[in-house]
């Protein structure tokens, strides 16, 4: 197989699989973004839970100091005070008892009075207005003894919270971590789950925070409202996993699909490219090409003046392809070499006598852009020339301006050609990459107006005032024109009328085979300096 048809095999595979698995890939990814950002929603929705339970019961216990400072008891631990902190206990729904406090010792509470006082021993923390926070307090006379509270207390009342509610969210386990911290010093007040220490300091300044660690994604937060408060909510990632795989289960099934249909899409055009290919190899082979000519005409005398030669593939169906549809591909995979050198060689059959008995005859030849750089399309140029005994001038290249892209490749090549007495056209003018300031470095000798300007002369479009242009700049650099397309009398009246000197089109003569050019260009090429055969 030839080296370029496996690189070509092996880049449609790798497209091919690439469009198979892409889809997948791209499913699966979208998959996990859409889960983690849903597993954030949910970290973010608990920790913002949690602080919302412990603000609330903050501001129950500082609510509840203040309520007993303004109250009068008589004495300590009277009736009537035990009555009033079992009172508030109830209706304060954070709030679990209230007690009364002498020297760090709870001496009675809304329990009742003590037989033993319980001293308020765990590490004070100082909070506002000169109240303490006592973290993982035991209440002994509780009904509950492994109930840990958080006590605030004033020098006179105490007031105890169950720890565990503000992160009792009443959900199942589900691997979940929470807990509730004091971010200044990162002590953790409550906890639940696998806590990893490391997680807390990474709050940092912040008032968020937000990470997958350790197996987990994790959500952390300071209260806005109390200085002293900071969750930490944590998903199990393996959850997440869970999400993915349902995910990928609804959307796999698409992307695979997706990329099927794709690779079939792929795979076919390719086998198309291949076979296209493959066929005009087989064209060249068993001689399906062949040419016509289009006769070119001067406009002020109506006189032929020469033909351009256009290519034409017979199938063995009999089916005629047209150019259009087969140079490109041509092009793409390397054949336009084979191929141009064929249409040299058949225009020097085809047209060598009428070069010899014609002297004004000339005759047109499209080159692709890759063409210019090869040797022995050169040599075959001069082939012509000398086989035809051509004038100079008599054989003129038509390129595209596509080989302005590489304007001075291109100059030089151009010089090359005009060196040896080859004409150059500029094709399909006005419809590609064409400025002023290339064509005036590249000293063309004629420019074929692109058909699409000459339909425009009849019409209001804005294109119609391009072809003035075009005129305008070819008469400045002293360049011949000549119009394709010529289809309507109109057309040709505007062309001569603005000194256009050349036309091609229906209007005169379709593209013809080389036998009937030779017969009417002996009627129409008759000016004085043609002999009539
Ligand atoms: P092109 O060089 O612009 O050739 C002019 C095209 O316009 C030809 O089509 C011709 O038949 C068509 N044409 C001529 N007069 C009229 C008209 O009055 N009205 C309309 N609507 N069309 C008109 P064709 O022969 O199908 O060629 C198509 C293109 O294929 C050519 O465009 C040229 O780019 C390419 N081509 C043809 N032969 C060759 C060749 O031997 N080598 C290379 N590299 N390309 C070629
Ligand atoms: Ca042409
Ligand atoms: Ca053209």
């Amino acid at each position: 197989m030839p080296i370029r048809r496996r690189t070509a095999l092996r880049i449609t595979l790798i497209a091919a699989l690439v469009m198979a698995v892409g889809p997948v890939l791209l499913a699966v990814f979208l998959a996990r973004e859409q889960g983690l950002s849903q597993e954030y929603a949910r970290a973010t929705a608990l920790v913002q839970e949690i602080i919302y339970r412990s603000d609330r019961a903050v501001a129950q216990m500082q609510e509840s100091l203040e309520i007993m400072a303004a109250g009068s008891f008589g004495s300590a631990c009277s009736d009537a005070m035990l009555a009033r902190m079992q009172q508030l206990g109830l209706a304060m729904e954070y709030v679990d008892a209230l007690g009364y406090v002498e020297n760090e010792r709870i001496l009675c509470s809304s329990m009742g009075r003590h037989a033993e006082p319980l001293l308020l021993d765990a590490t004070a923390i100082p909070t506002v207005n000169d109240h303490e926070l006592r973290l993982d307090v035991r209440f002994d006379i509780d009904p509950d003894p492994s109930r840990v509270f958080n006590v605030l207390s004033s020098d006179r009342y105490a007031v105890l919270a169950s720890s565990e509610q503000a992160i009792d969210l009443g959900m199942v386990d589900q691997g979940l971590v929470l807990a509730t911290f004091i971010p200044q010093s990162g002590q953790v007040r409550i906890s639940r789950g696998e806590l990893n220490p490391a997680w807390i300091p990474r709050l940092g300044e912040q008032r968020q925070q937000q990470f997958v660690d350790d197996g987990y994604i994790v959500v952390i937060m300071r209260s806005s409202q109390v200085q002293m408060t900071a969750a930490l909510a944590a998903i199990p990632v393996a959850s997440l996993n869970q999400q993915v795989r349902e995910f990928m289960v609804l959307l796999l099934p698409v992307g695979l699909l997706a990329g099927v249909v794709l690779t079939m899409l792929v795979l076919s055009l390719a086998r198309q490219r291949l076979s296209m290919t493959a066929e005009i190899r087989l064209a060249l082979k068993r001689n399906e090409f062949f040419l016509v000519y289009q006769p070119i005409v001067d406009l002020a005398s109506g006189h032929w003046v020469g033909a351009e030669a256009l290519l034409r593939w017979r199938r063995q169906d009999g089916e005629i392809t047209m150019p259009d549809t087969f140079i490109p591909m041509a092009e793409q995979s390397g054949l336009i070499g084979l191929i141009t050198a064929r249409v040299i060689e058949l225009a020097t059959q085809d047209m060598s006598a009428l070069i010899r008995r014609y002297p004004q005859f000339r005759l047109s030849l499209n080159l692709s852009a890759n063409d210019l750089q090869a040797q022995e399309i050169m040599a075959q140029l001069r082939r012509l020339s000398l086989v035809s005994a051509a004038q100079p001038r008599q054989i003129m290249v038509e390129l595209t301006e596509r080989i302005l892209l590489n304007p001075e490749q291109a100059n030089s090549n151009i010089q090359t050609l005009r060196q040896h007495g080859i004409q150059v056209a500029i094709d399909d003018f006005g419809t590609g990459y064409s400025s002023l300031s290339y064509l005036e470095k590249m000293q063309v000798d004629c420019l074929k107006i692109d058909r699409l300007f000459v339909e425009a002369i009849d019409t209001e479009a804005a294109t119609n005032r391009v072809v003035l242009h075009i005129i305008d700049m070819a008469r400045t650099l002293g360049i011949t024109l000549v119009a394709e397309g010529v289809e309507t009398a109109a057309q040709a009246d505007f062309l001569r009328q603005h000194g256009v000197a050349w036309a091609q089109g229906w209007l005169y003569a379709r593209p013809m085979a080389a036998q009937q050019l030779g017969q009417l260009f002996a009627v129409n090429a008759y000016d004085a300096t043609v002999p009539r055969p």
